[in-house]
């Protein structure tokens, strides 16, 4: 199969969260199965430095932005073979210090620099001339890409079109803009309607990719089912519910060439199932580096991520001062907004040998935070996936999840299955709730056996990407078949 995929960010190349590994691990996996697979993305400052065998293609791009023209060229790099990345340099759009936002606030023509990358990806999906049969695009940003690529066969004579595909990542985030962006498209206005890519007189990246895409695919078959209730489709589950034969939720790999505990550039102790003393090691390297004290008894808990609503940080934060009391640590990565980080510091403040907070984004951490801990809290209101639980699982980390979308999914509790049991989950939005997990996770804690067992079936777990790339797979051959 000859497949084009297309993101805002893409690992290693680019990262704000689980979308880039997702897109990254997708493409290595297509192009290992024996697929050619071509990844379209910006080309983000620092890129060229870190990555210095891309080339320059010779290959201007000239798209219509309204009324003006605006160029681009592209460079591309093979970092292994049938696997092409191709950048789209633009650096009025794409070289800033950060993907979307400044200051905590969205750039305001986010929209204008993804309705520019969509029209890239439907651009080299054209002119390409290895002639991708199947365009795959993930979240809102190249969402409208489906809506260009129809557009073009119907209208503008593109004889053989290639399908696509959506993925939606995260329903809440839809790309929805004033009308007014709507111009760059240079699309006619026919398509802006109820059934297209207008939401309450808004542009609706995200709708337009659900109406225009032939096959929707979510992160977790639960998410799949959510998203087509009114409580988790963020106003999109009627049209969802109306595509339901085309929405498939697969759940995401892990890639294990990165996210493992034995060949680890990030951990200082190499630990696996069998010879578990170099996590304990690893868990007092991370008790010094955040200036806790050093005590493999003292059971740890952890937590990676975006502070933003979706996480359940409003609950983290008063759960875990009902049990400060307690002999426990906690540790939090995470950037977000103003008003979680400072609740954040203020618990650290407090409890200084109890509590240690990074704001910010650190690259290896995460893997000394997974290494590290005895349990992963992951309390989310909605998780389309999660790829921290699945990491956590293979790091011997016992994750406590609440039980929506990809967590349900992916972690097993001891009252679901004992035999299988890998984790700790609960149900209600609360924090009495979320407490009486965390309270559970301290009894398991004192019962080495069990911890084990729960450790064991999770460090064993097998979330490869090879399977979930056959997946993906046998979702373009129907497409290609239809
Ligand atoms: P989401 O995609 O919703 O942000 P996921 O759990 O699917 O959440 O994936 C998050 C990914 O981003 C993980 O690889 C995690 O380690 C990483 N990550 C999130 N926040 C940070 C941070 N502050 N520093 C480093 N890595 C982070």
């Amino acid at each position: 199969m000859k497949i084009l995929l297309a993101c805002s960010e893409v690992f290693p190349y680019s990262k704000t969260g689980g979308l880039a590994d997702m897109v990254g691990a997708l493409a290595k996996a297509l192009a290992a199965a024996g697929h050619q697979t071509g990844v379209v993305t910006p080309l983000y400052p620092g890129i060229r430095e870190r990555f210095p065998k891309l080339r320059q293609l010779d290959w201007q791009m000239k798209l219509p932005m309204g009324s003006l023209s605006v160029s681009a060229e592209v460079y591309v790099l093979h970092p292994q073979p049938r696997l092409t990345c191709y950048f789209i340099q633009q650096p009025h759009y794409y070289a800033r210090k950060s993907l979307y936002q400044t200051n905590g606030e969205d750039y305001p023509d986010n929209p204008e620099r993804f309705i520019f990358l969509s029209k890239a990806v439907a651009h080299l999906a054209r002119y390409l001339p290895w002639q991708p049969e199947l365009v795959h695009v993930h979240d809102w940003q190249v969402g409208l890409t489906p809506l260009l690529i129809r557009h073009q066969e119907w209208r503008e004579g593109w004889g053989r079109a290639p399908k696509t595909c959506l993925t939606l990542h995260n329903l809440a985030y839809q790309g929805a803009c004033p009308a007014v962006n709507y111009q760059f498209t240079n699309l006619p206005w026919d398509y802006f309607h109820i059934e297209g890519a207008e939401f309450f007189g808004q542009l609706n990246f995200v709708k337009a990719g659900i109406s225009f895409a032939d096959e929707i695919t979510t992160v977790s078959p639960r998410y799949a089912r959510e998203i087509q209730t009114e409580e988790f489709g963020a106003g999109l589950d009627g049209l969802l519910r109306r595509r339901e034969d085309a929405v498939i939720g697969i759940l995401n790999g892990v890639d294990y060439t990165e996210w493992n505990t034995t060949h680890n550039p990030n951990l200082k102790h190499p630990y696996n199932l069998r010879n578990l003393t170099g996590k304990t090691a690893n868990k007092k390297e991370l008790q010094k580096y955040l200036g806790l004290p050093v005590s493999a008894k003292t059971p740890m808990f952890g937590n990676i991520g975006r502070l933003v609503e979706q996480k359940g940080i409003d609950l983290l934060i008063p759960a875990l001062e009902s049990v400060l009391t307690e002999p426990i640590q906690f540790v939090s990565l995470g950037a977000g907004h103003s008003k979680f980080e400072a609740a954040l510091s203020d618990l650290a403040r407090r409890f200084p040998d109890k509590v240690a907070v990074r704001l910010g984004y650190e690259e290896g951490l995460p893997h000394q935070i997974e290494a590290g801990c005895d349990f992963y809290l992951m309390p989310s209101r909605f998780e389309p996936c999660g790829l921290n639980q699945l990491y956590s699982l293979h790091y011997g980390t016992i994750p406590i999840v609440r039980s929506v979308g990809g967590l349900d999914d992916s972690v097993i509790d001891l009252r679901e299955d004992p035999i299988r049991a890998n984790g700790i989950k609960f149900s209600a939005y609360s924090v009495p709730a979320l407490a009486q997990a965390i309270r559970k996770a301290l009894v398991l804690f004192e019962v080495p056996t069990l911890m084990h067992h729960l450790r064991q079936n999770g460090m064993q777990a097998q979330f490869s990407w090879k399977v979930t790339a056959e997946k993906y797979l046998a979702v373009y051959q129907k497409v290609l078949d239809s």
